[in-house]
């Protein structure tokens, strides 16, 4: 057998924090923030199966792959639709991240997980993440994560709200003493209001448009509330009835109206998960506000949205695309008081 002894042992800088999500991969090394920000997007060829691009490169090419190469979202709903695949993306991610950083030796790594997943999945990604070199490697649910990333207390007794709102799942979750009191997760969230806007642009316009243009004008002008300054925007695509090029000036008002549907169910999960919240918790709720992660917290007017409709405080968290990652790189720092809050752990079990 080999030797459990390891001379870097405890050293800090080996350590790395993994937000696997629907829509972007972020992976965090302890004392040196994020090193890499990637899309969740794996390119293939349909015919071998074999791997063409991870990442930012494979995004590049959704939806202007020739037919004979895929891009795909190994974890667009939320749950792991494709083994080999995300094994795939989740030991690129770490390769990288241990080459650019140059660490020495094998990192312990900390995985953000959606809070669905099945063992046989949470398998998966400890097997992927020892497969890609790590010494050891800690499941964390990402809810949980978010809310350590968000700054809240999850450790004390006060009871703290998180929604992360990411591309495919929403999760909303009560956390409290290290654990999740109460939780619930759609699969509407990104990528649903994209293509909420697909919809609205085919039904009111015969205009058929692609994800990234839906994406682009939700981020720039997509809103959950009444804007002070109403805005428009061109919606360039193709006609339905035509088949010709076609662009079409739409108002922050109609894609306010397109992002509807997802929005009502945002605000429809949170308000589900504060009726099945206990009161300690909700008079907790009331004092200290809910915070907002994810990329769909940034959706403008959303936190206004749900403090109107719940009659709480809610407000988005500091940079709130990083908080998985953040968190899952604050629960490396501090194993032992973060014990309780891991999902499962997995050793390597040679080559240490
Ligand atoms: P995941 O954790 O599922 O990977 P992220 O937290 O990275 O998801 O969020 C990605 C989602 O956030 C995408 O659907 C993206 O379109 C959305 N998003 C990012 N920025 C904005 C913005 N400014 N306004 C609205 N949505 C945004
Ligand atoms: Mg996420």
């Amino acid at each position: 057998m080999a030797s459990s002894y390891n001379p870097f042992r405890g050293m800090m800088s080996r350590d790395i924090g993994i937000d696997l999500g629907t829509a972007n991969t972020l992976v965090m090394v302890r004392d040196q923030g994020i090193v890499i920000n990637e899309p969740s997007v794996v390119a293939i060829d349909r015919k071998s199966r074999r791997v063409l691009a991870i990442g930012s490169e494979a995004k590049e090419m959704v939806g202007r792959t020739p037919a004979n190469i895929v891009a795909i979202r190994p974890l667009r709903d939320g749950v792991i639709s494709d083994f080999d695949i995300t094994q795939k993306m989740l030991e690129y991610f770490i390769r990288k991240a241990n080459d650019r950083t140059r660490l020495a030796g094998k990192p312990r790594v900390v995985v953000g997980i959606p809070s669905g997943v099945t063992e046989v999945e949470k398998r998966a990604v400890r097997d992927a993440s020892i497969a890609a070199g790590a010494r050891e490697a800690f499941l964390i649910e990402e809810p949980m994560a978010a809310a350590i990333g968000a700054g809240l207390p999850v450790t004390e007794s006060m009871g703290s709200m998180v929604v992360d709102i990411g591309g495919g799942t929403t999760e909303v979750a009560v956390i409290a003493l290290g654990g999740i009191v109460v939780s619930n997760s759609i699969r509407i969230a990104g990528d649903e209001m994209d293509e909420g806007i697909i919809q609205y642009a085919r039904q009111k316009y015969n205009l058929f448009i692609g994800e990234r243009m839906a994406e682009t004008v939700k981020m720039a002008i997509g809103s959950a509330y009444p804007l002070d300054r109403e805005e428009t925007r061109v919606l360039r695509g193709r006609n339905l009835i035509t088949g010709l090029p076609q662009q079409v000036e739409v108002s922050s008002v109609e894609i306010r109206e397109a992002l509807s549907g997802p929005v009502n169910a945002i605000v429809e999960v949170v308000r589900d998960t504060l009726d099945d919240t206990p009161p300690e918790p909700i008079a907790d709720l009331l004092e200290h506000g809910i915070a907002l992660a994810g990329g769909g917290a940034l959706l403008r007017g959303l936190a206004q949205r749900l403090a109107d409709e719940t009659k709480m405080h809610v407000y988005v968290a500091d940079d709130p695309l990083a908080c998985v990652a953040k968190g899952a790189g604050a629960v490396l720092e501090n194993l032992d008081a973060y014990a309780k809050v891991l999902a499962s752990t997995q050793r390597a079990s040679i080559g240490r």
